[in-house]
C-alpha cells in the first residue's frame, strides 16, 4: 500500500499539527503519545515516509532505533521507571492505527498495568509537564 501522508503523524511532521516535542534531529522524531497508557507513554517517528517496519529503509531504521534508545533512556530516568517497554505494530490486524512507522516506549513497573491502547486522551497540561521531564533527561 503506498504512504499516505494525510495521516496525522505526517501532518505533525510538516508543522500542520501540534505535538509535545521531546527530541529531534535531522532523521527522527520523538513525542507524547496524546492517549497514553501509562505516565511517560512516548513515541519515536522516522522523519522518513515509512508506513512501516516491512517497507523502512535499514539505515532510517538504525538511526531510528539510535533515538529510541537514547529516548528510552530519559524516559526509565523522567519517570524512575524499573522496567521499560517498547512497542511496534505493523498493519491493522496488528492493532497498528497511524499508517507512519512509530515505536511507543512505556515505562512499566511490577503490579501497575498499562491502559486500553489510544482510547483516553491526556490532560494536555499534565502531558506538558511530562514532556518537560523528559526533555530535562535528555539533557
Ligand atoms: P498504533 O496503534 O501503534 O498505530 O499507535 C498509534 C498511537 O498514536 C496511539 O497510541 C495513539 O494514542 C497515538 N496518537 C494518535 N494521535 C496522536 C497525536 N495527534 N499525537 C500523539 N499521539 C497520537
Amino acid at each position: 500500500m503506498a504512504y499516505n501522508d494525510e495521516n496525522i503523524f505526517a501532518k505533525i511532521l510538516r508543522g500542520d499539527a501540534p505535538a509535545f516535542k521531546v527530541y529531534e534531529d535531522d532523521y527522527s522524531l520523538a513525542f507524547m503519545d496524546v492517549m497514553p497508557q501509562v505516565e511517560g507513554h512516548t513515541l519515536v517517528i522516522p522523519k522518513n515516509p515509512t508506513e512501516n517496519l516491512h517497507d523502512a529503509d535499514p539505515v532510517i531504521l538504525g538511526h531510528t532505533m539510535g533515538t529510541v534508545q537514547k529516548v528510552a533512556a530519559a524516559v526509565k530516568q523522567a519517570f524512575t521507571a524499573p522496567g521499560i517497554m517498547i512497542a511496534q505494530l505493523n498493519g491493522a490486524p496488528a492493532g497498528q492505527t497511524v499508517f507512519h512507522l512509530h515505536f511507543h516506549i512505556l515505562p512499566r513497573a511490577n503490579g501497575i498495568d498499562i491502559a486500553m491502547h489510544a482510547r483516553d486522551m491526556a490532560d494536555f497540561t499534565l502531558l506538558e509537564t511530562h514532556a518537560q521531564r523528559i526533555r530535562e533527561a535528555l539533557g
